[in-house]
């Protein structure tokens, strides 16, 4: 795993430069939002399993584990007063939010070249443990990936990737991930000059988890509950993403009738339903869903407006 045959070049070469974005907002002020998994936990297909949804041809029933990325043009990176003007990568810049296991077909699907931040909403494994998959990046920035996380995600991923905290010389350039841990908790904070806003949810009855809020679009993955407090900090989003595991109630996610119930109380002009099971057949449900909601779907493009 920590052995790439291949050493990566440093920053200073012109020929492992990121490309932008291949679907870069043409509007210097808007973000684009690539849904890169919208899939539960196991993903879907699950492993080993014969029904419709797992068995379908639809590419929209193809669901990897949940994550996304928030593509920032330059106009709005560009005033993160970290960010070297004279860097190579100077330009547009591309958050992640969570690193699934799936983390590295998902970047190569989406050409996804390069990662500025990261953003955890938790610690769970579908969530986490692509973390590696951030190893060649540090080449290309100059620096250490920026990880934002609550104190409990920091300690998870301190413990689950003990070889890349260790204190011993690497045997070579990229032998193990460099990161560096941005602490947050339910404060609003800056990432490469937009506002990020927390999110505290509920994710079962003894777990507290984050959705962050950036612009008029807000991501709520994993949750069976937001109190009226985080409402308050929902108001006025027009782009609303919630967690829907199935039909039936779960001890830790919104079901399907339970989101979109929180997507009227939201009341974003448009809702799309996320980490989703293979209880929920994207078509299907598509034609049962009130207006204003919608099935993501790996792979899925949404705006972000700052105004
Ligand atoms: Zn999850
Ligand atoms: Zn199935
Ligand atoms: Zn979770």
């Amino acid at each position: 795993m920590a052995n790439p045959s291949h050493p990566p070049t440093p920053s200073n070469d012109t020929s492992q430069q990121a490309t932008p974005p291949r679907h870069a907002s043409q509007n210097p002020r808007q973000a684009e939002v690539v849904f890169l998994g919208t899939g539960t936990s196991v993903g879907v297909p699950a492993l080993g399993c014969q029904c419709a949804v797992c068995t379908s041809d639809s590419p929209r029933n193809n669901r990897t584990r949940c994550a996304i990325a928030v593509h920032l043009p330059a106009a709005i990176a560009d005033h993160d007063p970290a960010v070297d003007p004279n860097a190579p990568q100077h330009g547009s810049r591309t958050i992640l939010i969570d690193t699934p296991p799936d983390l590295r077909t998902q970047l190569l699907r989406e050409k996804i070249s390069l990662i500025h931040a990261v953003l955890f909403t938790h610690e769970h494994a579908d969530h986490l443990f692509g973390l590696d998959d951030l190893r060649l990046f540090p080449f290309r920035l100059g620096h250490p990936v920026p990880l934002y996380c609550q104190t409990r995600v920091e300690q998870r991923i301190r413990h689950s990737f003990d070889y890349a905290f260790s204190h011993r010389e690497p045997t070579h350039p990229g032998a193990v991930p460099q990161l560096e841990f941005c602490n947050i908790d339910e404060a609003p904070f800056e990432v490469l000059g937009v506002r990020v806003t927390p999110i505290p949810m509920t994710h079962g009855p003894r777990f507290h988890v984050l959705g962050f809020r950036i612009g008029d679009f807000a991501y709520c993955t994993d949750t069976n509950g937001i109190p009226d407090s985080s409402l308050e900090r929902l108001r006025g989003v027009r782009t609303f993403v919630v967690g829907a595991l199935r039909h039936t109630p779960h001890p830790t996610h919104f079901s399907l009738q339970e989101a979109i119930d929180m997507a009227t109380k939201v009341g974003a002009a448009q809702t799309y339903l996320t980490h989703i099971s293979h209880d929920l057949d994207h078509e299907k449900t598509t034609s049962q869903l009130p207006a204003g909601v919608a099935m993501s779907y790996d792979g899925l493009r949404v705006k972000i407006n700052f105004d």
